[in-house]
């Protein structure tokens, strides 16, 4: 009996509306949910009729039909086609989400990740079966190694805010190791939320730095907080606010002549890869974001990779396992390393395949060439825009340039209702509010892989944005977004009174 052919087949499953040009604009905006589609009796599949078989569930037994839709094979394909056509993403448009690296990813990586021998391996397999995996995550562990010009790499960290508890902890094992406890973590007022969050989660009492006029870390105020009680600074470099921190050398010198540890959140390496080295900065302990740095889609919650590179005085302190070779073979060491293990298995496997391809096409030439560019890129927009937004900070800046609210100063209009105002403009809005030291940030970040001309638009449209919002065109900004599958939510409500679940 056919199966799939009937359903496609039968245009009675299929909802037909004359649609007016109106009506279709709004039935886009409001796709409705699956179950409201249900269509009685449709069906995607038709299976034989089958003789009753005996229930062995006994009062387990379904008395009722389950509540699923009732719905054809096109209308399943067409209502998630209209759902996915409704996401903003990398692939359909420019996004210069600040700190967060949203470039395109070569499709080529995407297919490697994808072979049969990386893509349907299991942790649990017989190591023997799958030395090319540990061979693959060797070779990624040389390459981050001669990057960063540290000596271990830990890889099983999930994402940045992992690797970020993976590198205080091991400083924290390092200190116990020497029979101290101190308490003190110091963290720049710039740092991202997941900096003092992950210092607080390891048991630390965080003091914050204040940031400079110009926007890097007081070094004065630094050094006045040193005391014998501090275990690390967790430092951001390049910045949140996109700007080379000058002094971290004299920061990690005057740390490690107290004993202390330096973290650095190396989340913006984008900026730096290929021209400095963290180890040549006296880092002891950085995460790189794979997936923003060396080719892997993200946002949405994953996949993410946050593989930590250790100088020599944390390399001791590094989870399990550790991938050595012996006899020719790779094999998966456990010792007795007070971490342990911080993941059940070895990391985000996939994200290592795509982050070693990515970097293999590249060459070292390439990556360098790549942040050469992604800083470039920053500098186009922040010179073609230093008349119209008010920049926060003087001078070049790194892979992100940052500006604040005060051009909007008297005008009715906010940083979020920009960034809403851009979106009918056919641009992802920049991130907003953060970092939080100057008022209303509006932080973009272009990277790499961005054209000319994209940039050229995308500076087109805030110069006409601005002039409207120094023209006093209020409403243009406050009824923004226009062009979206959702115009401008109620904010409040939207977390106060949140509708999570369907009902009839
Ligand atoms: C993205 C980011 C993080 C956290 O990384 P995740 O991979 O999202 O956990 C930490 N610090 C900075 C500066 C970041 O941009």
């Amino acid at each position: 009996m056919s199966t799939f052919a009937n359903a496609v087949s039968d245009s009675s499953h299929l909802v037909t509306l004359p649609l007016t040009a109106q009506q279709a604009t709004e039935e886009w905006r409001d796709e409705p949910l699956i179950f409201e589609l249900n269509n009685d009796g449709a069906v995607g599949v038709d299976f034989p009729n089958v003789p009753p078989v005996k229930q062995r569930l006994g009062s387990m037994t379904r008395t009722s039909p389950l509540p699923l839709p009732n719905i054809s094979e096109p209308q399943v394909v067409r209502h998630y086609t209209r759902l996915s056509q409704k996401n903003y993403s990398i692939d359909s448009g420019f996004y210069p989400l600040g700190s967060c690296t949203m470039k395109h990813n070569p499709r080529l990586n995407e297919k490697v990740a994808r072979l049969s021998g990386f893509a349907n391996i299991h942790p649990l397999q017989p190591l023997s079966t799958v030395q090319g995996a540990l061979e693959v995550m060797d070779t990624l562990c040389h390459w981050l190694k001669t990057i960063t010009g540290m000596p271990a790499i830990a890889f099983s960290p999930a994402a940045g805010a992992h690797g970020e508890l993976c590198g205080m902890m091991a400083i924290k094992a390092a200190l116990e190791a020497r029979g101290e406890h101190r308490s003190i973590v110091l963290v720049p007022e710039s740092a991202h939320g997941t900096n003092p969050a992950t210092a607080a989660a390891c048991g630390f009492t965080v003091k914050a730095i204040p940031a400079r006029a110009d926007g890097t870390v007081d070094v004065a105020a630094f050094t006045e907080a040193l005391s014998n009680d501090v275990a690390a600074a967790m430092i951001t470099n390049p910045n949140t606010c996109g700007l080379f921190e000058p002094a971290l050398k004299e920061i990690a010198d005057k740390l490690h002549a107290i004993g202390a540890y330096l973290y650095c959140d190396g989340a913006n390496f984008n900026a730096i890869s290929g021209q400095v080295r963290p180890a040549d900065l006296g880092i002891d302990a950085m995460h790189i974001n794979l997936h923003k740095t060396y080719s892997t889609p993200h946002g949405g919650g994953g996949p993410g990779s946050g593989p930590v590179a250790l100088s020599a005085a944390l390399a001791p302190f590094a989870p399990l396992p550790h991938i050595v070779q012996e006899n020719g073979q790779y094999t998966l060491k456990e010792t007795d390393a007070p971490l342990g293990r911080i993941k059940a298995f070895q990391g985000q496997f996939g994200t290592f395949v795509r982050a070693l391809a990515y970097m293999m096409t590249m060459g070292s030439d390439g990556l360098k060439q790549a942040s050469t560019d992604a800083v470039l890129n920053a500098n186009y927009i922040r010179k073609n825009l230093a008349n119209d937004l008010t920049l926060s900070f003087d001078g070049i800046c790194m892979h992100e340039v940052l500006a604040d609210e005060r051009f909007l100063k008297n005008k009715g209009i906010t940083t979020l209702d920009f960034a809403k105002a851009m979106i009918d403009k056919g641009f992802h809005p920049m991130t907003m509010y953060f970092p939080l030291v100057v008022q209303g940030a509006m932080l973009i970040e272009p990277t790499e892989t961005e054209s000319k001309q994209t940039l050229d638009a995308f500076i087109i449209a805030m110069k006409e944005l601005v002039a409207e919002a120094k023209a006093g065109n209020v409403a243009l900004f406050k009824n923004a977004p226009q062009t979206a599958p959702r115009t401008r939510s109620d904010e409040t409500a939207a977390a106060r009174k949140p509708v999570l679940r369907w009902q009839k």
